[in-house]
């Protein structure tokens, strides 16, 4: 998989590190951004460790529209 912002904006193809969370775009180096939000209860996956620190990581896009807020339409 490449990186959709590369191939977006320079229609580059770059090797994808990581896939968004929010938008399932391949991401490069460059482009992702990485955010580690608690969890603060179950969900029935995995097992609760008070306040666990999770990986998430984001395109560009998807962690302006997070950080500000603003629901996240997840990947079906
Ligand atoms: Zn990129
Ligand atoms: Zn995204």
């Amino acid at each position: 998989m490449n990186c959709y912002d590369c191939h977006a904006t320079d229609g580059a193809a770059v090797t994808a590190v990581a896939v968004c969370h929010g938008c399932s775009s391949g991401l490069c180096p460059a482009h992702l951004r990485v955010t580690r939000p608690e969890l603060h209860r179950p969900n029935g996956v995995g097992a609760a460790h008070g306040h666990a620190r999770v990986r998430r990581v984001w395109c560009v896009t998807c962690y302006a529209a997070q950080a500000s807020g603003m629901p996240v339409a997840s990947a079906v």
